[in-house]
């Protein structure tokens, strides 16, 4: 326990809090126009804009196939971001990194319609 109280950082990955941060940061960066031109766009044109899967050529989303989207928020966001992960300004920051490690890393990447990603991540809605 830290002085004030609180919960040190390290604990807070198992937690529903964290969680709730790691999607909200998520849902900014995917929203975010320089992840789709910088990452998820030369990934379509590779694919020709249809699925690897069914060829389908609507509702397409870049699928991270090698290292996922949680792991690399993982990576990029310090003990500081997690305990100010409520603050949109982080959140951005954080965004930053994310589009810049996956341009630097070649962040790997499969095009998927809706229906094939949704077999790769049955619980969540995309
Ligand atoms: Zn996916
Ligand atoms: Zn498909």
């Amino acid at each position: 326990m830290r002085k004030d109280g609180t919960i040190p950082t390290l604990y807070r990955e198992k937690s529903s809090q964290w969680k709730g941060g790691v999607s909200s940061v998520q849902i900014v960066a995917r929203n975010d126009n320089r992840l789709y031109e910088q990452w998820k766009y030369p990934i379509l044109v590779r694919d020709g804009f249809k699925c690897t899967k069914c060829n389908n050529t609507a509702g397409l989303h870049v699928h991270h196939d090698g290292e996922t989207f949680s792991e690399i928020i993982k990576k990029v966001m310090t003990i500081d971001d997690y305990e100010k992960i409520d603050n949109f300004e982080v959140k951005k920051t954080i965004t930053d990194k994310i589009i810049e490690y996956h341009v630097k890393n070649n962040v790997s990447g499969t095009t998927l319609c809706k229906d094939c990603h949704n077999n790769f991540h049955p619980s969540l809605n995309f």
